[in-house]
């Protein structure tokens, strides 16, 4: 348990607490724009040890949550073709397109089988010669570069029965989308650690510079995420907006350049539909051109009608930042994990899931 007791040390974490109490006198409002922020913050009761002038909204870090419908509703059409077989991480099977999931689908027979990794997908094609095995790859900059060397693994070691269905994300495009959008109202950015191992600091100095907003790049402990919002706290004290990288033990501020060398040799920036936020230009990873044969965007009809949210699901409004899920007419009464409406509430990461185990209301 060495480097991780000490970063959830009760006493530490009460004496940070008095820290931010004592330097903060200005309202703020700080943006996690992760999920594993989001739960990590309700499972150790971060809320309840700030100052009651500083707030903490949740925003669009959940890569489950951020799909959109229409892509679900693709990876559901793979899944009624007969010699497919989809293989997705857990989450995304219990996720509602326009008019099923694919736990629904699997019930009514199709092939839809659960992975922990890209590399269990390829030895499911490998096993599977006659099937064509699609993996839904979804998440942030994080795990992507993982997909992308499994591609180039598929490719070298000719599997060429397995493609990707590419609906991954970048965040920093995600960031300025809220807030050139005018309609988010928060003074820093809790910045996600995992993420920012792999790309570092330059995407967010973007973002301070356009909109003079502060980043600091955090850990997942508590003590991590203290120090954070103290590091956030200074700077809004201060009136500065700068990046700085709380989480010193994983992130340098170059990232990880052979991550990155396989992202960019296997995955282009393209437009990507966001649950909530709607179409944002380069904030998705499309396969390229030389990874065609393993790209089922190209290899399968996957034209299939947009669709909003479902019926009186708030999750767009929520990865906004806009909203919470107390503010959703469905929450606890109809929408709970044993009956999720929406994705947010799917989602081990997802803010309305968050909300339901953690929060009294
Ligand atoms: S509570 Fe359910 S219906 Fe409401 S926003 Fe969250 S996931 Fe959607």
């Amino acid at each position: 348990m060495k480097y991780l007791t000490e970063y959830r040390d009760g006493s530490l974490a009460s004496k940070m607490a008095e820290r931010i109490k004592a330097i903060s006198t200005k309202p703020a409002r700080f943006m996690e724009i992760c999920g594993t922020h989001t739960v990590a913050i309700f499972k150790h009761g971060i809320r309840d040890v700030l100052p009651e002038h500083i707030g903490l909204i949740s925003g669009p870090g959940c890569p489950v949550c951020v799909t959109a419908t229409r892509d679900i509703d693709k990876a559901i059409k793979l899944s009624r073709i007969p010699d497919v077989i989809v293989a997705t991480f857990g989450d995304m099977v219990r996720v509602p397109g326009s008019e099923s999931s694919l736990q629904k689908e699997k019930g009514l027979g199709a092939d839809v089988r659960m992975v922990y990794s890209t590399m269990d997908a390829i030895e499911i094609a490998r096993q599977n010669p006659d099937k064509k095995v699609v993996f839904l790859g979804i998440g942030f900059e994080t795990t992507a570069p993982t997909i992308a060397a499994a591609v180039v693994a598929a490719q070298a070691q000719g599997v060429n029965n397995f493609s990707v269905l590419s609906c991954h994300k970048l965040l920093p495009p995600a960031m300025d989308a809220l807030l050139s959008g005018g309609e988010l109202d928060v003074n820093g950015f809790m910045c996600p650690g995992h993420v920012s191992t792999i790309i570092g600091t330059a995407p967010y100095k973007v973002v301070v510079a356009q909109y003079h907003t502060p980043c600091v790049v955090m850990g997942f402990e508590p003590l991590d995420i203290l120090q954070g919002i103290y590091m956030l706290v200074s700077q809004i004290e201060a009136g500065e907006a700068r990046v700085e990288i709380q989480y010193r033990r994983a992130v340098a501020p170059e990232g990880n350049p052979n991550a990155l060398k396989t992202l960019d040799r296997v995955f282009e920036p393209c437009d990507s539909p966001w649950r909530g936020l709607g179409m944002i230009p380069k904030s998705g990873l499309a396969l390229r051109e030389s990874y065609r044969a393993h790209d089922a965007e190209a290899l399968f009809d996957l034209d299939v009608p947009d669709s909003g949210e479902p019926p009186g699901c708030k999750c767009g409004d929520i990865l906004r930042g806009v909203n919470t899920p107390i503010e959703c007419k469905l929450f606890r009464k109809v929408c709970n994990p044993e009956n999720p409406v929406g994705p947010c509430m799917v989602s081990s990461e997802g803010t309305c899931a968050a909300y339901y185990r953690y929060s009294q209301v």
